[in-house]
């Protein structure tokens, strides 16, 4: 599904250097490089401040301890979303209350949330999935009316924008607090694991520090209860020649779509994603939604030519075990469930070559004209 070893050739030089300063350094922890790629993402996202942790479900779980979350206060969030979204906030004590999705944006239908508002909602949680954002006008509305805070979780939308009528700004940097994740393969991913937070807000910025760092305001006096989670020297080291590529890896992956869209179009039943005129598409995933076509049939028989595709997801957070305390299997969440059964993501990445696609894209179109 991805490439890491190639893009890896490319920037070899630099980011083998930059990690031997780091072991020559000894500073494994809190190093220089931590802060020096903190200012850079600053700056990149426009954002004031950006707390780095140690992976992007600390990050989502941090967010919520700083929002000042209580047990039993209702988050809503969608279903269709990595696990990581849903259980912390069940860890957390919170309830999830699930949103059904947009059927061609994937993320949370914004007309839904308010029918689920309760005197025990606290936030909502909006998943940019596979790289498009959510509504951010419309969530953002509802928050303020309902005075609810909004946490985004940009793991799978980092460097993506979303355009509001008096101009752009970077998911992650429009509800209260973004989350991210630098898993290796997501689009600014590092070489372990890794992850940040970033806010406007001064307050949550320091809570946030302080709980991420067990709840210390000062050297062994502990204010909060909090935990330890933070980005080490050798991945921040990485971030930060990776961060300059970034824009060049969304235009990379942008491209990646634009052939498999039109090499996709014409045939039936394969909806394409959609590009919402609202958000600028940053193709963590490209996501198919297959109506009357064999979908499992045919990731089975790609398979087998070696080609990978993979569904995100193929059990919602509603259905899931861990959830059944909550009854959400009860969820009236028909797009979410209908979804599960139809999407197909193939591969996309910063290193696609023109042979790979064909080859993906005729594998696909055999198994559509002769299987079906
Ligand atoms: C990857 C991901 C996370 C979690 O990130 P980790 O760094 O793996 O903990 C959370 N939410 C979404 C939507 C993700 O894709």
């Amino acid at each position: 599904m991805v490439d890491l070893k190639s893009q890896y050739q490319k920037i070899k030089p630099e980011v083998d250097k930059a990690i031997l300063n780091v072991i020559e350094a000894a500073q494994f922890i809190n190093g220089p490089e931590v802060k020096a790629f903190q200012k850079d993402l600053e700056e990149y996202l426009d954002v004031k401040y950006v707390i780095p942790c140690a992976n992007g479900t600390d990050a989502l779980q941090i967010a919520l301890m700083a929002a000042g979350l209580k047990p039993g206060d209702e988050v809503i969030t969608p279903s269709f979303t990595y696990v990581a979204t849903t259980e912390v906030i069940a860890l957390l004590g919170l309830t999830p209350v699930f949103v059904d999705v947009d059927k061609d944006t994937f993320c949370l239908d914004t007309d839904q949330v308010k029918a689920l508002i309760t005197s025990k909602t606290k936030a909502i949680v909006p998943v940019h999935l596979y790289g498009q954002s959510a509504n951010m006008e419309a969530v953002m509305e509802i928050a303020n009316e309902y005075n609810l805070t909004v946490i985004e979780d940009n793991a799978q939308a980092i460097g993506s924008d979303y355009h509001f009528p008096d101009g752009n700004k970077k998911t992650g940097t429009i509800g209260h607090i973004g989350c991210t994740s630098f898993f290796p393969s997501k689009n600014l991913g590092c070489y372990g694991d890794g992850g940040a937070m970033f806010t406007n807000d001064e307050v949550l910025a320091g809570k946030m520090r302080m709980i991420a760092n067990h709840g210390q305001s000062k050297k062994y006096y502990h204010d909060v209860v909090g935990c330890n989670s933070r980005l080490d020297s050798i991945q921040a080291a990485v971030l930060k020649i990776k961060l300059k590529e970034l824009d060049n890896y969304i235009e990379a992956r942008r491209a990646v779509a634009s052939h498999y869209d039109n090499f996709f179009d014409k045939f039936e039943g394969v909806k394409t994603p959609v590009r919402a005129n609202n958000s600028r598409h940053v193709f963590h995933q490209y996501t198919l939604t297959l109506e009357g076509i064999d979908r499992d049939g045919l990731n089975a028989f790609l398979a087998e030519k070696n080609i990978p595709s993979m569904i995100y997801y193929p059990v919602p957070a509603h259905r899931q075990k861990m959830f059944s305390a909550f009854n959400s299997k009860e969820s009236n969440l028909p797009i979410t469930d209908w979804l599960c059964e139809r999407v197909l993501s193939l591969p996309i990445h910063t290193e696609m070559t023109k042979e790979q696609l064909d080859f993906i894209c005729s594998g696909v179109a055999e198994f559509l004209s002769t299987k079906q």
